[in-house]
């Protein structure tokens, strides 16, 4: 068995031993609200934003971003499972700032080993075979993380599948504070109406 799989097995096993009262949560998240964040991983939602089991729906992907398939999981969650606010929350030094399409695609065509990063940029080991399918995807990559985190609220607030009076709040998370910090401008185009 993995090192990792052995871990996660033995945590869980711990986490189950104390589980307790959490057995009857309902489905809705009590506290009716939605994040949609990047995976990085020294983001942890629940704990930077007090959330605990039941609380809330996260959404996550790379970037944090107001994809088809996040506006897919935002619709579910305030359309069947009664959420009212929405917040999009990226954070600094996110790696979505680091490349392009152009870049990934590149990458991806070289090979399909870790690619390594310096000063220069991303470079590939080169220890092919890639493939081109890299070339149909859109990385949804970024130069500037607040005007993201701008684009990704009006993108939800413009969606026709999503009422008008749901606000959706854009915050930067800063990896060095922990601080929440607002994107005002972010938050004034995902005012309710
Ligand atoms: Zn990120």
């Amino acid at each position: 068995m993995s090192k990792i799989l052995a871990e996660v097995l033995a945590a869980n096993s711990d986490y189950a031993a104390g589980f307790g009262d959490k057995a009857n949560l309902p489905m809705p998240p009590g506290r009716h609200f939605a994040i949609l964040t990047c995976m990085d991983a020294r983001l942890d939602p629940a704990k930077c934003a007090g959330l605990s089991e039941g609380d809330a729906h996260v959404i996550r992907n790379a970037g944090g971003r107001a994809s088809d398939d996040a506006i897919r999981s935002l619709v579910i969650s305030y359309k069947l499972l009664g959420t009212r606010e929405c917040f999009v929350i990226h954070h600094t030094n996110c790696g979505m700032e680091t490349f392009t399409d152009d870049i990934m695609r590149g990458l991806l065509a070289s090979s399909l080993r870790t690619a390594s990063v310096d000063a220069s940029g991303w470079h590939d080991s080169g220890e092919g075979p890639g493939s081109t399918e890299g070339n149909y995807i859109d990385w949804l990559t970024f130069s500037d993380n607040a005007k993201s985190v701008v684009e990704d609220v009006q993108r939800i607030k413009a969606h026709p599948l999503v009422p008008g009076d749901i606000p959706v709040y854009g915050y930067i998370y800063d990896c060095k504070t922990g601080k929440l910090v607002e994107v005002p401008e972010a938050t004034q185009a995902g005012k309710a109406d």
